[in-house]
C-alpha cells in the first residue's frame, strides 16, 4: 500500500523554506527548521509564487523568478504625495527613509508610506510597496504539506500547532 502523494494545491497548508533575493541581494528568508506556513489558494503569498509552487511535493526545490506584476505590482508614480507638516503633531520630526503609518481621516484606513523627501513645510511620501517594480527571485523548498482544517479554511489562514493563535 502506498499513500497518495500530497502536492501543493488549493486548501493545503504548505511549509516553505525560502530565500528571497532582489538584484542579487538577500532580503528575506525562512530556514527549513522554521519554515513559513501558509494556506495555498487564499492569496496569503504573492500570486506569482503561489502559482509556481502548485503541484510541488515535500522535498522538492525550485528557483523561481517572479516579475513585479505578479509580485508587489509595478511602481506607480501617482502613489507619491506631498503632505504639509501642519497635518502632523508638533513634535513630528521626519527623517528621510522613515516608514510611516498614515491614517486617512475620512475613511480611517491606514496606509504604509516611506518618507522620500523632507522639505521645509512638507514631506514627500511614497505609498508604493517597498518592493513595487522589483523582480523577485526565490529559492524555495517544500518542507511540509497537510490538508487545512475546517477552521483554517473558514478563517483563510493557518492556525498554529497549539490551536488558535493569531
Ligand atoms: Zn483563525
Amino acid at each position: 500500500m502506498s499513500e497518495e502523494k500530497l502536492v501543493v494545491a488549493d486548501d493545503m497548508v504548505v511549509s516553505l523554506a525560502y530565500v528571497l533575493t532582489v538584484d542579487g541581494e538577500e532580503l528575506d528568508s525562512a530556514d527549513a527548521s522554521d519554515p513559513l506556513e501558509y494556506l495555498q489558494g487564499h492569496s496569503q503569498i504573492i500570486p506569482g509564487l503561489e502559482q509556481a509552487l502548485a503541484g510541488m511535493s515535500v522535498g522538492d526545490e525550485l528557483d523561481v523568478v517572479v516579475e513585479a506584476v505578479d509580485a508587489y505590482g509595478e511602481y506607480d508614480e501617482e502613489e507619491v504625495d506631498l503632505i504639509p507638516l501642519d497635518a502632523f503633531p508638533d513634535d513630528f520630526d521626519p527623517t528621510l527613509g522613515d516608514d510611516l503609518q498614515l491614517r486617512d481621516t475620512e475613511t480611517g484606513q491606514v496606509f504604509n508610506a516611506t518618507v522620500i523627501e523632507v522639505l521645509e513645510d512638507a514631506i514627500k511620501v511614497d505609498f508604493n510597496h517597498p518592493l513595487a517594480g522589483e523582480t523577485l527571485t526565490f529559492k524555495v523548498e517544500i518542507t511540509g504539506l497537510r490538508p487545512a482544517t475546517k477552521d483554517e479554511l473558514a478563517h483563510g489562514h493557518v492556525h498554529g500547532a497549539d490551536g488558535h493563535s493569531h
